[in-house]
Formats: C-alpha cells, structure tokens, sequence
C-alpha cells in the first residue's frame, strides 16, 4: 500500500523532529500533496489514523492536506501548462519534449508542536517556538509510482541495445 509508506515515512520524520526540537505535542501537521503524487487522500488519512494511536506525540494532531496542482514544463517553447488536462503533451507547440515540475511531491508544509519549555527551561531557546517549520521532504516513495505513471504514456522511447 501507496500511503502507508508515506504514513510510515512521515511518522518517523516527525518522530526525530520531535526529539531533536524537544517536543512533546503536535498540534498540526500540514502536507502539500501533488495532484499526480498518487496519494489517495482517504487512505492517507486512515493511515495516519493508525499512525496516531502509535505515535503518542501525535495522538492530539490533526491532519491538513492541500494539493499542490500539477505542473509540466515544455522544452519545446518554454512554457508551462496544466498536467493533468493535457498530459505529456505541450497544448501549444505540441512538442512532448516534456517535464513534470511540480506536482508529484509529498511535503511536510507546516508542524504545530508544543515543546516541553515548562520542564526544561533550556539555555539555547531557539527551539522553545509553538511552530515549527520544516522543509522536510519526503519525496523518495512518491516519486516512483508518479514517474511509472507518467512514463507508460511515452513508451516510445527508442530502447538502443547493440
Ligand atoms: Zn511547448
């Protein structure tokens, strides 16, 4: 199952936030999911569901997805155009010398966590904030389903075996 490895992934990440920053509690977790990522939004959130009763930083967290639109970039003219209404495809020069440039990722966007600044009052205060923010990627198992997805629409590729 797709989502449960992102789940799965995602847990531990923000396990080692936890740790390296000194939380205790995450409020929120927003996700950046692209449109062609192959994540089934449903499946995620049950995952997570699981994930929570596991995971006792995240046992009071909420989920926010928000779907990043998928966008592919034409080497033929430059531009950029909408994936999934003209796939591989450029709709105006017709060239498919193509590329996705957005929309197969799976982002940690925003982390709301509460840090144990009542316990210890620690020197270096950096990490005491109620927000953090990650640039965290968790990319690695998104990319493969997207990529198999998009490549099977060009399988002309000329194999060259000699
Ligand atoms: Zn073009």
């Amino acid at each position: 199952m797709h989502e449960m490895g992102i789940v799965l992934h995602l847990a531990k990440t923000l396990d080692e936030l936890a740790e390296e920053q000194h939380i205790t509690k995450i409020g929120s977790v927003t996700l950046e999911i692209g449109e062609v990522s192959g994540i089934m939004t449903d499946l995620f959130t049950d995952c997570w569901d699981y994930f929570k009763s596991r995971h006792p930083v995240l046992s009071d967290s909420e989920l926010r997805l928000e779907t990043i639109p998928a966008v592919t970039y034409c080497a033929g003219c430059s531009g950029t155009y909408e994936t999934l209404r003209y796939g591989k495809e450029c709709p105006y020069c017709h060239s498919a010398e193509t590329w996705l440039v957005q929309g197969d990722q799976c982002i940690i966007k925003e982390i709301e966590a509460e840090t144990e600044e009542d316990e210890a009052e620690a020197e270096d205060e950096t990490a005491s904030e109620a927000e953090t923010e990650s640039d965290a990627e968790i990319t690695s198992e998104v990319e493969t389903d997207a990529e198999t997805a998009f490549d099977s629409e060009t399988a002309s590729a000329p194999e060259d075996e000699s």
